[in-house]
């Protein structure tokens, strides 16, 4: 006997489990198998930030940061007690690339766009000495400030994983498909713990492993990904009182985050050739984070301070450009099979995942 589903769905992490709950939503039965745990990929190992992305304005992606700020609206609006708008410092030191007027224009632009009311503005150079103590002020030409979302990832993960629950979605955990196969009129899929599904519509929700079970099961697809890693650092420490926003000396911009008595440092970038499960911490991006945050720190950081490190991969559609300037927008990749439909998502953010379910639903619904 095989059980019956509208919609099944490789994957819970942020952009599955929002999937699930839009279509879930509009009466459809679906369900999610995810491998290991809801959140257990990328959205449990992000920078936290539900933001339009300041710096994609550098790149003209103009589309992708007013999508994800009318996405950031809706967060805030949707989980108000886990997704908060938050004051982000933004200074700008002799040795930062950009130059003063862009970033005013671009913190402008970015608080138009944002339309939540909270007007970015240049603050005193004193008061950001006396808010940050810990940050040296030689060679500080000006200081920002302006206002962007922040939340926890796993724990939206989850909130959005039992609000698809609650409208009739079936997830199953360290659950994993061991044969696809596409039937005249369903889909079949068997799973590690011997179920057999059938399904007209497939979607591949696997984030950065995405590649990995297209190749696994040889499934059609439009586009290939660039894996790209990154990690943070955790200090058992306040060193910050607010977000900061700073330039590294290749012209890359990363981020100190305070969160309950702790800082984070993050983020890198790395492309990553063999697969997700493989990629580990590379010792050189400690050393990297290190050294950006320590030529701004009065006090170094030294690596006996750090009290975690985590990585994360990102799945970024593969371009031409360098890794920083790839687009983050994400891509849906549809493909009819006989009256089957397969589904691949490719990319995305967390703050892009009401959009992303949103235009999925569209398609189904
Ligand atoms: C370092 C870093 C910092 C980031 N910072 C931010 C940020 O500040 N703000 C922001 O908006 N975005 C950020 N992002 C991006 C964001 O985290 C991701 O875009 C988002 O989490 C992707 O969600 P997803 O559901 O597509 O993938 P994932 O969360 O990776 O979920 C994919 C799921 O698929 C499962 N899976 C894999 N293979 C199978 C299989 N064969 N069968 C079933 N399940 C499978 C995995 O276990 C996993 O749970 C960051 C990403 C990284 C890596």
């Amino acid at each position: 006997m095989h059980e019956q589903y509208d919609i099944v769905i490789l994957g819970a992490g942020i952009n599955g489990v929002s999937i699930a709950r839009a279509l879930s939503l509009a009466g459809k039965r679906v369900l999610i198998l995810e491998r290991r745990e809801i959140a257990a990929g990328a959205s449990s190992h992000s920078s936290r930030l539900i933001h339009g992305g300041l710096r994609y304005l550098e790149n003209y992606e103009f589309t992708l940061v007013q999508e994800a700020l009318h996405d950031q609206k809706e967060l805030l609006d949707r989980y108000p007690d886990l997704v908060k708008l938050c004051p982000f410092y933004l200074p700008i030191y002799q040795n930062t690339s950009r130059p003063v007027w862009m970033i005013r224009i671009g913190l402008w632009l970015y608080g138009l766009l944002a339309g939540h009311g909270h007007t970015p503005s240049k603050i005193p150079m004193a008061e950001f000495s006396s808010l940050f103590p810990a940050l040296r002020t030689e060679g500080l030409k000006a200081v920002f400030h302006y206002y962007d979302g922040k939340t926890d990832d796993k724990a939206l993960t989850h909130r959005i994983a039992e609000e698809a629950v609650s409208v009739g979605t079936t997830i199953r955990e360290h659950t994993l498909p061991t044969a696809i196969t596409f039937g005249k009129e369903k889909i079949k899929i068997q799973t590690n713990d011997t179920h057999h599904i059938e399904t007209p519509v497939l979607i591949n929700a696997t984030g950065a492993w995405v590649d990995e079970v297209n190749t696994a099961f040889a499934l059609p697809s439009s586009f290939t990904i660039e894996k790209l890693s990154g990690i943070h650092l955790v200090f058992n420490k306040v060193l910050i009182p607010e977000p900061l926003i700073l330039q590294a000396t290749d012209g890359r911009v990363f981020f100190m985050i305070p969160e309950q008595g702790r800082t984070l440092i993050g983020t890198t970038e790395r492309s990553e050739k063999g697969n997700v499960d493989q990629i580990r911490i590379d010792p050189e991006d400690i050393a990297y984070l290190l050294m950006q945050s320590n030529a701004y720190l009065i006090n170094p950081l030294k690596e006996e301070d750090i009290t975690d490190v985590f990585i994360g991969t990102r799945p970024i559609i593969k371009s031409t450009k360098d890794p920083t300037h790839m687009s983050r927008e994400y891509k849906l990749d549809l493909h009819t099979i006989g009256k089957n439909k397969l589904l691949h998502i490719y990319g995305g953010k967390l703050t892009t995942s009401p959009s992303l379910a949103r235009n999925v639903a569209k398609i189904f619904c």
